[in-house]
């Protein structure tokens, strides 16, 4: 069995799933770069939890349609990728192992942090995915343990993606158009970001709050960002940085993707 490595993707806005742009045309040839996985684990950044992770036990997941003022296009899209209960129940009992206190769902679907990018990187919908949930109100440490509890699914060849956004302050959405360039404040932020991960240096990393410019601004609520710790722990202490995608959309979104191993 392949060990796979772990991935952080950024997917933006729900329109890059029916929008030409370089990270959607990025995104569209990442699966067929890595090796085929036996399920997938998202941690999107659209399912949060309190007092514990929740995992997605969900046998036939449902497509979420969750957001809203988007064309009709978008609502019309259906993943229609199996769960993978095996897998989530192992994954739960993982987390469970750890101390969290886990929440089962077995209704629980895809949310759009889960299914706008694999509708680009695996289209045919065949691969089992579960979600994990992220910690609402957590942030880098503690995300980081929770992908560490997950790391040894990857020895059974199962792909644990984080999904969110290199850089997320919704409230500077102004209309922009999806190719103007960035700010200073943004472009700052996501280059420290990406040198301290290239360079290992997790220490610096766990404490972005405090050391990197603009945190609080890219970030007003960390719940975009952390999916990237969960990945970075689940690829362990040794773990490398590919940086696989840099981009930016709507002057804000920074739409870097990252592969850990
Ligand atoms: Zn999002």
């Amino acid at each position: 069995m392949t060990r796979m490595p772990t991935l952080f993707v950024s997917h933006g806005s729900p329109m890059l799933a029916i929008t030409d742009s370089p990270a959607h045309r990025y995104l569209q040839q990442l699966g067929k770069t890595l090796p085929r996985p036996q399920a997938i684990v998202m941690l999107s950044a659209h399912w949060e939890a309190i007092g514990g992770p929740a995992v997605s036990l969900t046998a036939t997941p449902e497509t979420i349609h969750d957001f809203g003022g988007f064309p009709p296009a978008l609502y019309d899209i259906q993943y229609p990728a199996p769960g993978a209960p095996a897998i989530a129940e192992q994954a739960a009992a993982l987390l469970e192992q750890a101390g969290h206190a886990v929440k089962r769902s077995s209704t629980r679907g895809l949310d759009h942090g889960a299914w706008v990018p694999l509708s680009l990187m695996y289209p045919d919908a065949d691969i089992p995915t579960l979600q994990v949930s992220v910690l609402r109100g957590q942030g880098a440490v503690e995300h980081e343990r929770l992908g560490r509890a997950l790391a040894p699914l990857r020895e059974q060849g199962v792909l644990i993606i984080g999904s969110g956004s290199l850089t997320h302050n919704l409230y500077e959405f102004r209309g922009q158009d999806i190719d103007t360039p960035p700010p200073a404040w943004v472009r700052e932020f996501s280059d420290w970001m990406t040198t301290k991960l290239l360079n290992g240096e997790r220490a610096a990393l766990l404490d972005y709050r405090r050391q990197a410019p603009f945190a609080a601004r890219n970030h007003p609520t960390e719940e975009h960002l952390v999916p990237l710790f969960a990945a970075l722990g689940a690829a362990g202490d040794a773990a490398s940085t590919r940086h696989l995608h840099s981009s930016y959309e709507y002057e804000i979104l920074a739409m870097d993707a990252y592969a850990f191993d």
